[in-house]
């Protein structure tokens, strides 16, 4: 097997780096073990308001891991996650026990989850599903809501898709409902995993789309996809994970430019 370097490829961010000045989701040495399996080992990642990191690797690299345990869905066994400069640590089980649920569960909440397949209330409209949220965890009153979801269904291109039943949209119309629904707790940051994977490829350039337009809207993106020509239109920065390590951290530019680590091109033309 390849020799897997122990140091991160880092690029200097510089001062004025949104991950310097104004970080909003910080990993701190997450290590997570299924068994003998590295899940996660030392993972370290800083994500700046406004900024699209992309996190790419092989299958089984850790990707879903890391993104679960940055949404606090399932803890690393070690290491911090920061909203915001809010630590949430989970080290241990006596320090896990002295953070209840409902105070984690108002974190969460700070944090919009998109993933491969999309899980809607098959029984409640478009409009419904985005506006459950916020109805229910944040006590905006109906009215509110729906007309909040109406205006987030328009920006993911569904205005004529609101009072749709989920069943009768393509997986594509499906997931934009997703995105939507996601943005409707006013999320820091939304995290995305592989969402496009599970698409018809006729449906992957509309999500895609959408996407990139919330990017330029300055919405802070954690996106795990094997879309490497996305990657490279819309990445601010490239993470690269093999077996639970996080290998490389650069600068779009720089990740996809001639001096990146072998590996990575390596990877690149394996992803074609
Ligand atoms: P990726 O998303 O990059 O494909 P994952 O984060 O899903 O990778 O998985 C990383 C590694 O951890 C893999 O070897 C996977 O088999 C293992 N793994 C992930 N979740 C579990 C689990 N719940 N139980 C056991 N092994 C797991
Ligand atoms: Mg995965």
């Amino acid at each position: 097997p390849p020799i897997v370097e122990r140091t991160v490829v880092r690029g200097d961010p510089g001062p004025d780096a949104p991950s310097r000045r104004d970080p909003v989701l910080e990993a701190r040495n997450l290590t997570r073990s299924f068994g003998p399996i590295k899940g996660l080992d030392d993972v370290s990642l800083s994500v700046g308001r406004g900024e699209v990191v992309v996190v790419l690797g092989p299958s089984g690299s850790g990707k879903s891991t890391l993104l679960r345990a940055l949404n606090w869905i399932e803890p690393a066994d070690s290491g911090d996650v920061l909203l915001a400069g809010e630590s949430l640590p989970w080290a241990d089980a006596a320090r896990r026990i002295a953070r209840p649920e409902h105070m984690l569960d108002k974190r969460r909440r700070r944090l919009g989850m998109v993933f491969q397949s999309f899980a809607l209330f098959p029984t409640m409209t478009a409009r419904q599903n985005v506006a459950l949220g916020p109805r229910r965890l944040l006590g905006i009153p109906k009215t509110q809501a729906l007309a909040a979801a109406d205006r987030l269904l328009d920006k993911v291109g569904l205005k004529d898709k609101l009072h749709s039943y989920p069943v009768e949209l393509s997986g594509g119309q499906r997931q934009r409902v997703a995105i939507a629904r996601a943005l409707s707790m006013k999320p820091d940051a939304v995290l995305f995993d592989e969402p496009t994977s599970a698409l018809d490829p006729e449906s992957v350039g509309g999500v895609l789309g959408v996407m990139a337009d919330l990017a330029g809207q300055g919405l802070t993106m954690v996106i795990v996809t094997h879309e490497i020509g996305f990657a490279r239109r819309i990445a601010d920065r490239i993470a690269y994970m093999e077996r639970g390590r996080l290998l490389m951290d650069l600068p779009r530019d720089q990740a996809f430019g001639d001096d990146a680590p072998d590996y990575f091109r390596a990877f690149l033309s394996r992803e074609g």
